[in-house]
């Protein structure tokens, strides 16, 4: 795991450093971004700190445990995830944790317990580290993460000392994507991202723009000639969940455009589509269809095996009725 501090984490990292150098971190550390910000490189920085022979407050990076630690092969650190990306963390893995929690450290030292997407806990899960978190063991550090502490169990959020690092201003964000990437970048990559920098930037490495540009312009296209339901079912089935987020944003937009508000529109670089969709659906249909979309989002997270094409073309069909 790569530890590594970002701009804009620097002041909440000199907070910490401040706690661990006075010896006053808390022993459950929990820490709320959004996704693709960055906060697992952060919680890398601190585990290894924390482990480090030499440092107390920065990893010294040259002693056995930052050479173990950098080779993911530290024994007393234990990354608790969840076994698949948008599964629950279960209660065994959280059961395997806490055994790790009251062993000895195989260095002597410290011991960190990092638990990713500690808001995908089930609730046996989340009682399970509860109990541990209440009678946290002596040397033993938690480091939990999560996008929003309000899907936590609030008992656990309570046993924790709670972090939220603010997220950069968009243009800030913007300049830092550019520079990585020696490219410009549009505005509204930065929004479809809700402002996470390393989200917009995999958003363009991954060639998101080109299938969110197609994505878009079938749209248009369907909308004002009725035509083209399969392509675009294809596209948007093949772009899954971020199809759907990026139309939900679309449409967000649209009715902004008809209401004639320019404020926080996310598509700011494609005013032309905003125009053609306003001009091609009316305001009531835009509202009945952006809900029926929230509802059919919702129901294909929480069922796999759906037949998702299927409930995607009937959901566009509602456009011409
Ligand atoms: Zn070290």
């Amino acid at each position: 795991m790569q530890a590594n501090l970002y701009p804009w984490h620097q002041e909440l990292w000199q907070n910490w450093q401040h706690l661990l150098g006075q010896d006053r971190l808390h022993h459950a550390v929990l820490l709320s971004a959004p996704k693709g910000s960055g906060k697992l490189a952060l919680a890398a920085t601190l585990a290894k700190t924390i482990l480090c022979k030499n440092g107390v407050t920065e990893p010294c990076g040259v002693c056995h445990s930052c050479q173990l630690f950098d080779a993911d092969t530290h024994p007393d650190f234990h990354w608790l995830k969840p076994e698949a990306e948008g599964k629950q963390l279960g209660v065994d893995a959280v059961r395997a944790g806490n055994k790790y929690a009251w062993e000895t450290s195989q260095l002597g030292g410290e011991r960190v317990i990092l638990v990713q997407n500690a808001d995908s806990m089930g609730e046996a899960a989340a009682n399970a580290l509860l109990k541990t978190l209440e009678e946290p063991p002596a040397s033993c550090h938690f480091i939990l993460l999560c996008e929003s502490m309000d899907s936590m169990l609030p008992t656990v959020v309570s046993r924790c000392n709670k972090w939220k690092p603010k997220l950069p201003e968009e243009a800030v964000v913007k300049r830092w994507v550019e520079s990585g990437l020696f490219d410009s970048v549009p505005l509204q990559v930065i929004r479809i991202n809700r402002g996470a920098p390393l989200a917009a930037k995999a958003f363009i490495e991954n060639g998101n723009v080109g299938k969110h540009e197609a994505l878009l312009s079938a749209f248009v296209s369907f909308v004002s000639t009725q035509q083209g339901l399969f392509t675009l079912t294809d596209l948007l089935a093949k772009a899954q969940r971020d199809g759907l987020n990026w139309l939900s944003f679309l449409l967000l937009d649209v009715m902004k455009t008809q209401q004639g508000s320019q404020e926080a529109i996310v598509h700011c670089d494609s005013t032309a589509q905003l125009n053609a969709i306003s001009k091609a659906v009316n305001p009531s249909k835009i509202t009945s269809q952006l809900m029926a979309l929230n509802k059919l989002k919702a129901e294909l997270a929480r069922h796999t095996g759906l037949n998702s094409e299927l409930l995607l073309s009937r959901w566009l069909s509602g456009f011409n009725e």
